[in-house]
């Protein structure tokens, strides 16, 4: 996922015309401060910290200023803020705009339905998560075609528009769907889309580029993703690596079966943490490498679940093996071990002279390393 950051969105969106307010980029108090003397930002004028968590006007990440001197100190007071974990360092500067009324208008891509979807509410401003479904329309949207006129007057209705706003969003709808479109995006979102005088404007940006898309867009390339360290280094050897909050550690081969065990691990009671999912391997360096990150990761126990396929399961015990005897004592943790498939039996007996037993049902399996990890969370 390439999420840009609110001031990079609004490039994207100047580039295919979404209606925005006049604005720059400042990185320090001074710089804040002559933006606004030399009028380059028109006053009063809104400060914004530039982090890709949401929640900023709540959580005094934007604030107002009238004055030069009253941006500067705005600026001040919100760089170098650690806002949800994120540090600021960037900030964007606006001029206030009028709000009439705030709106929510964005395009994603639907899953089950396999589509483009447009969503949309009266009720903008605040994060689209909390508004009642009822007042939120969504209105899937064939790739091919486009958006279609009818569409469009679905979504200008469900926003209460009319006359020369509804001509500002009839516009609007389409830049920013070939935004989307040109971007390979996964997520173009505005919110709040304000209704000032007669026309449209969209106060906040927030853009996702497709990872597989990126590729065909060089330009995003110096984007921080917001991958741990561990996660980057995984990154680099191509094993597909993720930390979560909790506890438990996962390897398993293959997406459903990685997610299964997660799965699994929740319906007992436990917290999976970190998985790993080592996918079609039959190096058993590999598995090694993915273990040693595993044990970075410092999980308070580890479940082993492989159904030996290509991955063959005396490859992944030979894999095992050799990582043990590499991690060091501080990171060491217990583990269960469940291997099952192709070469089961010589995979079972390399564990079992190193002392490690495999459980073959998958239940007993779950159970014994949520005990191992402390028991039900
Ligand atoms: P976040 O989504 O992180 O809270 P927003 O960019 O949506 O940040 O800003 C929060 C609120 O600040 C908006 O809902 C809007 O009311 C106000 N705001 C943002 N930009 C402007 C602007 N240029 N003029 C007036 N009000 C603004
Ligand atoms: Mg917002």
């Amino acid at each position: 996922m390439v999420k840009l950051a609110e001031w990079r969105g609004k490039e994207v969106f100047q580039k295919y015309g979404v209606p925005l307010p006049r604005g720059a980029v400042a990185r320090s108090a001074d710089e804040a401060e002559s933006l606004t003397r030399s009028g380059a930002v028109p006053l009063p004028c809104v400060v914004k910290a530039q982090v890709l968590a949401g929640g900023r006007g709540k959580g005094g990440a934007v604030k107002f200023a009238n004055t030069p001197d009253e941006a500067r100190a705005a600026a001040a007071s919100i760089l170098g803020l650690e806002f949800k974990g994120e540090k600021v360092t960037e900030l964007l500067l606006e001029e206030k705009l009028p709000i009439a009324r705030e709106l929510y208008l964005s395009f994603t891509l639907d899953r089950s339905l396999r589509l483009p979807i447009a969503i949309a509410s009266a009720q903008g401003g605040v994060e689209i998560e909390s508004v009642d479904d009822a007042a939120i329309e969504r209105v899937p949207i064939h790739p091919f075609p486009g958006l279609a006129a009818y569409e469009k007057r679905r979504i200008a209705e469900r926003l209460g528009v009319s006359g020369s706003v509804a001509k500002s969003l009839d516009r609007l709808l389409d830049a920013l769907w070939r935004a989307f479109q040109g971007e390979d995006a996964e997520l173009v979102e505005i919110n709040p889309l304000a209704v000032v005088g007669e026309g449209l404007v969209a106060l906040d940006a927030k853009v996702i580029v497709e990872d597989d898309a990126g590729f065909r867009h060089p330009e995003y390339g110096d984007i921080r993703d917001d991958r741990t360290p561990l996660e980057e280094i995984a990154r680099e050897k191509e094993i597909a690596f993720v930390q979560l909050d909790g506890n438990i550690g996962v390897i398993a081969n293959g997406a459903g079966l990685t997610m299964a065990t997660l799965d699994v691990l929740k319906e007992f009671g436990g917290n999976p943490g970190v998985f790993l999912d080592l996918g079609g391997t039959d190096d058993p360096k590999k598995v090694t490498e993915a273990f040693l990150l595993m044990a970075q990761a410092k999980p308070k126990a580890v479940f082993l679940n492989i159904f030996g396929g290509v991955t063959r399961c005396d490859t992944v015990a030979n894999g095992l093996v050799a990582a043990m005897k590499e991690v060091p004592p501080e990171n060491r943790f217990p583990l269960v071990a469940r291997i099952r498939g192709n070469n089961e039996k010589e995979g079972i007996e390399i564990l079992r002279a190193n002392g490690i037993t495999s459980i073959p049902t998958l239940k007993e399996s779950a159970q014994a390393v949520v005990a191992a990890a402390g028991g039900k969370a």
